[in-house]
């Protein structure tokens, strides 16, 4: 099993948002936070409280198995891959993710996969953010 993106010390977020700078830099040579898979939030309006969404890298994942057109895939190492040609920006990968992990391309109506390549993890100033192992069973739930 290889290491996949955890979140470790969900508390010390401090919404610098290096983490989605990073992402979107990476993978969509973008200076904006708009594509990146990671996703941080003010958590309900509460000031210096921030929700993290990031992809758990699930065994049998939803957002994988709704795919109409097989264009969302999953590596053996957990890591989405997305072939655009196959996408037809349906949306049902988006609505799939129980835990809303799996963020959405505005500009190109096609969803944003997370590779779990750890760039985010190199960025985060506050250790926020780890690659730890993937577990042998990891599915998320409604209520997760
Ligand atoms: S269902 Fe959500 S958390 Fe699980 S692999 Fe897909 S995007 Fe990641
Ligand atoms: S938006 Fe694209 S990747 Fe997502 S389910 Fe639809 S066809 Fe598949």
């Amino acid at each position: 099993m290889g290491k996949v993106l955890k979140v470790a010390a969900r508390d010390q977020c401090i919404g610098c948002l290096s983490c989605m700078y990073s992402c979107s830099r990476t993978w969509h040579e973008a200076l904006t936070t708009s594509k990146s898979a990671i996703r941080i939030r003010t958590y309900m309006g509460t000031e210096g409280a921030f929700s993290i969404r990031a992809c758990r890298a699930c065994t049998n994942p939803g957002c994988v198995a709704a795919c109409p057109t097989g264009a969302l895939t999953q590596r053996s190492n957990g890591a989405l891959k997305l072939d655009a040609e196959k996408c037809t920006s349906c949306g049902d990968c988006v609505k799939a993710c129980l835990i809303q992990a799996l963020q959405w391309d505005d500009e190109t109506k096609l969803p944003l996969p997370c590779s779990h390549c750890g760039v985010c993890v190199r960025y985060c100033p506050n250790e926020v953010l780890v690659m730890g192992e993937r577990k042998e069973e990891s599915r998320v739930e409604a209520n997760s």
